[in-house]
């Protein structure tokens, strides 16, 4: 695990578990992006047996019956919208009385048929042994509790980049994905390269990472290239 990193010489430090440092010329930061979580025992005890951080990678398990979806952003309402064209219904768990998405996605999703947005509703509980069989939810206006009949738990609360240990050297935007340079995986400091999901909102797929990670390679190989330095 890289606990600190130091890229204020030419030469790149890299602290390994806080006991030794490598040195390099060059660094591929490839840490991914976390999922961010409600934070309630039965999510993370049902994750992978229900509940996913991601419809189009786990969506098609879930044709043709009733999921759950928590979240009020576009993220919320593109898995929602995204859910609908292959489930029967999906419920869409809002905390407030407003989605925070954009207005086309708010427009998508009211006039989607099969979704039917719970509002002011917080999830107490995600139902099930083995696998998912509903979701608790609490009203927190009236404060009446019920049991939505869902078989996928979908949390769509948005994505963390891991990157913290990077701030201060590499350019990120305001949520901490780090800005590489258009068409390639450059950053802000020579000789580092930024792939995956830890520079990439958008997309997050294994094939769009796995891209550019190729990207990165070719990019540090290049840049050792030119520096004379392989
Ligand atoms: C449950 C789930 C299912 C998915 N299913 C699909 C799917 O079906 N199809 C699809 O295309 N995509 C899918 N995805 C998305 C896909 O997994 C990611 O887009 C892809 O893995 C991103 O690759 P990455 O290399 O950028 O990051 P990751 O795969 O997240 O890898 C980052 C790595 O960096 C490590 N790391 C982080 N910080 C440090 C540190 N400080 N020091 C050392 N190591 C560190 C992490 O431990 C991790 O091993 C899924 C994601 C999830 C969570």
């Amino acid at each position: 695990m890289v606990t600190q990193v130091d890229f204020s010489n030419g030469l790149h430090e890299v602290m390994v578990d806080g006991t030794h440092t490598v040195q390099a010329h060059s660094v591929i930061v490839s840490t991914g992006a976390s999922a961010k979580w409600l934070g309630i025992e039965s999510e993370q005890r049902l994750n992978g047996h229900g509940v996913s951080a991601c419809a189009v990678c786990d969506g098609f398990f879930y044709r043709g019956l009733d999921v759950a979806v928590v979240g009020g952003g576009d993220t919320a309402c593109e898995e929602a919208s995204y859910l609908a064209k292959l489930c029967t219904k999906v419920y869409l768990l809002v905390r407030r009385n407003e989605l925070r998405a954009s207005h086309i996605m708010q427009d998508r999703v009211k006039n989607t048929p099969n979704i039917e947005i719970l509002w002011n509703t917080e999830t107490l509980e995600i139902l099930g042994d083995h696998e998912v069989e509903g979701v608790r939810v609490k009203n927190r206006d009236s404060g009446e509790i019920n049991e939505v009949p869902v078989k996928g738990f979908f949390v769509a609360i948005g994505h963390q980049p891991n990157t913290a240990i990077f701030k201060g050297y590499l350019d990120m935007d305001e949520q901490g994905y780090i800005i590489t340079e258009k068409g390639s995986s450059r950053t802000n400091i020579e000789g580092v390269f930024a792939c995956g999901d830890a520079q990439d909102k958008i997309y997050r797929q294994a094939i769009t990472a796995a891209g550019t990670g190729c990207m990165a390679a070719l990019d540090a190989e290049r840049y050792l290239a030119i520096k004379g330095l392989h």
